[in-house]
């Protein structure tokens, strides 16, 4: 059992071999909780995670994988509700302590806000050219019919799959039910069919049926640069979701907020917004006097903004808007946190956030 502290946020690792054979290929398996490793406690009949070492007696077929496979547990795995970008950052360093001693990671995480963690860390990572793989489950490891098994026997398998010393996968992904996707393009789709995760604007990147079937042309290219775990996040970013019985008062409020940084504005079809005057000097205002970076994604789960198509979307990005093109919330919000760290100048913000850091939009 190691010891260690990151952040000042102290918790154990748990550091146990499954298998030892006789190959290069190491993937290290990091357990953060979710469905997944969650058991029914008999009292209350509710479902709570539990320790991950029993997971993995669970899946003896992982001794067929022709792979050393070691892991690490959140000492309190938890449900993803739970998460906090502190965890993120957990993740992140994680990842950053092992990075040269393995091929590839699977995360283990609950589906709830799966999507977030994907994004945040496809962010955090920069210059990765190692597969980080997220997976989980709709149904406990334990149930008879769990997807469990076939998610993280595959997600081990895309981690581990090389051509030469050149991963397949040099990115952040979720994989799910048969397919895998780039992280920060996923959203969760689906709280009861197995197929929980959609990237409604990009296509998968490999499919699982008979044979494990990568498409190249839509994988992220190994990138120039040197690996380095960013842990900055500036957490002061708001999501607001427009609707017709929105109000000047609430949006007045947010705006109002002190330590605000960053509005996700949530705007109908392809970022519209309406073009009453109340609304549109609150924006203006947000931006103009109190510096608030806003953004302008579409509550659509597909398609993206196009500023002029009509004249409700042409007034708000006149304002200064940022145009979000077809990022996800999830994408978005992290993106902005990311970016919101770098100190950078507020031109040097917009044109950074306006276009592909990983792959994020098109
Ligand atoms: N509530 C669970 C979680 O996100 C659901 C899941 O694991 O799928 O942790």
């Amino acid at each position: 059992m190691l010891y260690n502290q990151f952040s000042g946020y102290k918790y154990f690792l748990y550091l146990v071999q499954i298998k030892i054979i006789m190959s290069n290929n190491r993937i290290l398996m990091i357990y953060t909780g979710g469905t997944i490793g969650m058991y029914k406690d008999l009292e209350t009949g509710v479902l709570v995670p539990f320790d991950f070492t029993q997971l993995l007696n669970r899946i003896p077929e992982l001794q067929l994988i022709d792979k050393e496979i070691d892991t690490i547990s959140f000492e309190q795995p938890i449900d993803s509700s739970n998460v906090r970008p502190y965890h993120w950052v957990q993740l992140a360093e994680i990842i950053e302590q092992h990075y040269d001693n393995y091929d590839g990671f699977v995360i283990l995480h609950g589906s709830d806000t799966m999507a977030y963690t994907a994004s945040a860390l496809s962010f955090m990572l920069e210059n990765l050219s190692k597969p980080v793989i997220f997976t989980g489950s709709q149904l406990p490891i334990g149930d008879l019919r769990t997807d469990a098994k076939e998610n993280i026997i595959t997600s081990i398998q895309i981690a581990g799959s090389y051509e030469g010393d050149r991963p397949v996968v040099p990115e952040v992904g979720i994989y799910f039910e048969f397919k895998l996707l780039r992280g920060n393009r996923t959203l969760k789709a689906s709280s009861e069919h197995f197929n929980a995760f959609d990237s409604p604007n990009y296509l998968p990147l490999a499919q699982s049926g008979v044979d494990l079937k990568f498409f190249k042309n839509r994988i992220l290219p190994v990138p120039d640069g040197i690996f380095n775990a960013h842990t900055g996040l500036e957490e002061n970013i708001v999501v607001v979701k427009l609707h017709p019985a929105i109000t000047e008062s609430y949006l007045s409020h947010i705006i109002n907020l002190p330590e605000i940084k960053a509005i996700i504005l949530e705007t109908y079809g392809s970022g519209n917004a309406p073009v009453a005057g109340w609304f549109l000097d609150l924006i203006r205002e947000a931006i103009e006097n109190k510096s608030i970076h806003i953004i302008n994604i579409t509550q659509c789960q597909k398609g993206r903004i196009v500023p002029d198509k009509y004249e409700t979307g042409r007034k708000l990005m006149a304002i200064g808007v940022y145009n979000g093109k077809d990022l996800t919330t999830e994408a978005a919000l992290t993106k902005m946190m990311y970016l919101l760290s770098k100190k950078l100048s507020r031109k040097g913000i917009k044109s950074a956030f306006e276009r592909p850091l990983r792959g994020e939009m098109s």
